[in-house]
């Protein structure tokens, strides 16, 4: 594993120990503020995807588990949570934010180990990113009056809450942090592949000493998830997904009159214009699709670069590409992980074959892989087309589709030609340019000579079929509370 190639320093091994970690042999429920069996008996492994090794086994949730950890968060609404006063709501959810900052080592090892992520992510973005977010809402616990003046905020009631495998920790404090703040209870399940933190996290809120029932944690698979959306007394569903199950979803609820938020794909334009730093626009279009293996919903997977800098931009990125290095999770000079499932590699790996099938033209770098676990090498595709399925549907890989363009009309009309509207990216020294671009652009959040920038105050959330709703700033809290 990462084997000094022509383009590679021989860096020596940083692995990260795990000895900081304790993990049990098999976890159970975390409802009514205790970890429980479930009423029935089937439990799965969970692997650490860059090895294929078991970590834990994860219990698969019944119906019946779902309905007891519902009542749980609806007891606990009604006598404790939403009566509490506000100012104690938000020490409480201070405290959850220290613990996360307290354990955040554990924390990021896990967040590493369960899904493949390489450690200076999950150290650096991913868990303080998670504390930050506690942090934030719990300053908003005693102040809804002033956040919504004349709108009487009041809670929804229970949230049922599920969130994919890409961030686990961070999806779960977007989560849990807003509906705190605003008086609800919470159940929430995981992703089946990466639960490891979300049950952590039921131990720092057990430590945070938080009434009974006010969070439970419930793991298992889709069909749990589903019960969980459609438990007949919950208030609010917050799902964060594919655009495949969260279509599902909405026709569900169709009629029930629930609230609810979506935060599904996303297929996001990167935009370098000729007048851009050119170096930085290339870090950023790396940053964009090969940060945490382009498991992110507002990758930018397609590239549009001004035909007059095409030549040089697509070098640099290939320069850049080929001193990448894809390897083992824990060791801090990895910078792509392991991809997280089995599952997931095989439909990035349909893609690549598709994308060499419909004429576009694949490069990849020069670096050696390891025998065991679940890997795919930064991949760029150019000669792409806006027809072919590589530039139009969500790979979730680290897998780039780039395009050329002559005019801001013309790359306008490209980059919203997609039926997502999640985010997007431009790169441009002429401000007037940023305004007019950001202004025309169908994406919920544009980043302007950055990309994937995170802030708890930021609203996040897209358009079209990435979904409605925000999440992060008052925008995130409003989607918690009933307003006048
Ligand atoms: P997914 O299959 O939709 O799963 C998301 C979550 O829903 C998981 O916990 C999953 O359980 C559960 N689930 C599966 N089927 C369900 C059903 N019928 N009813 C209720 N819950 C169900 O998505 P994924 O493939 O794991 O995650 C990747 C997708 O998430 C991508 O499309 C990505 O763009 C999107 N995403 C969007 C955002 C955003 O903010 N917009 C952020 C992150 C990811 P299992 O784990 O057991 O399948
Ligand atoms: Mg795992």
């Amino acid at each position: 594993m990462n084997q000094p190639t022509d383009n590679h320093w021989p860096l020596t091994e940083a692995l990260e120990s795990r000895e900081s970690i304790r993990l049990a042999k098999s976890y159970g429920l975390f409802v009514n503020g205790q970890f429980i069996r479930s009423s029935g008996s089937k439990k799965y492994w969970t692997i650490n995807p860059a090895n294929e090794k078991r970590l834990s086994r994860i219990t698969e949730s019944t119906p019946k588990d779902v309905d007891r950890a519902v009542r749980a968060a609806r007891n606990c609404y009604e006598k404790h949570w939403s009566r509490m006063k506000p100012s104690e709501r938000g020490k409480y959810i201070y405290r959850i934010a220290r613990l996360i900052q307290e354990q955040s080592r554990e924390l990021a090892i896990l967040e590493t180990l369960d899904g493949g992520k390489p450690i200076r992510e999950s150290r650096d973005i991913d868990i303080p990113l998670a504390a930050a977010h506690f942090f934030y809402y719990a300053g908003w616990a005693d102040k809804l009056k002033y956040a919504f003046p004349n709108r009487n905020p009041r809670p929804l009631g229970v949230a049922a809450q599920v969130i994919p495998w890409n961030f686990p920790l961070l999806m779960a404090a977007w989560k849990i942090a807003p509906a705190l703040a605003c008086g609800n209870t919470v159940v929430l399940k995981p992703a089946e592949t990466t639960s490891l933190t979300a049950l952590k996290l039921a131990e720092i809120i057990q430590q945070a000493d938080l009434p009974a029932g006010a969070v439970n944690i419930i793991t298992g698979h889709g069909p749990v998830g589903q019960s969980l959306i459609q438990h007949p007394d919950v208030d609010k569903i917050a799902f964060t997904g594919s655009t495949h199950v969260g279509k599902s979803i909405q026709t569900a609820l169709a009629t029930s009159g629930k609230r609810s938020t979506l935060e599904l794909g996303g297929k996001a334009a990167n935009i370098i214009f000729a007048d851009a730093p050119i170096d930085q626009a290339v870090e950023g279009v790396v940053n964009g699709i090969y940060f945490n293996q382009g498991h992110v919903c507002c990758a930018g997977s397609r590239l549009f670069v001004e035909e007059s800098v095409y030549d040089q931009v697509i070098e640099k990125i290939k320069d850049r590409i080929d001193t990448l290095r894809v390897g083992e999770p824990l060791d801090k000079n990895t910078d792509i992980g392991a991809i997280n499932s089995k599952k997931q590699l095989a439909i990035i790996d349909q893609y690549i074959e598709l994308g060499t099938a419909e004429g576009a033209h694949l490069y990849q770098p020069d670096c050696p892989l390891p025998d065991s676990g679940f890997w795919c090498l930064p991949t760029m595709f150019t000669d792409v087309s806006q027809s072919n399925r590589i530039s139009r549907e969500e790979i979730f890989g680290p897998v780039l589709a780039v395009q050329t363009f002559r005019t801001v009309a013309e790359v306008i009309k490209k980059a919203n030609n997609t039926r997502y509207g999640l985010s997007a990216g431009v790169w441009t020294n002429k401000g007037s340019k940023i305004f007019n671009m950001t202004s025309q652009l169908k994406a919920g959040v544009i980043w302007a000579n950055t990309y994937n920038q995170f802030d708890p105050a930021s609203p996040f959330g897209g358009y079209k079929e990435s979904g409605f709703g925000r999440e992060g700033g008052l925008h995130g809290l409003a989607a918690y509370l009933a307003l006048k």
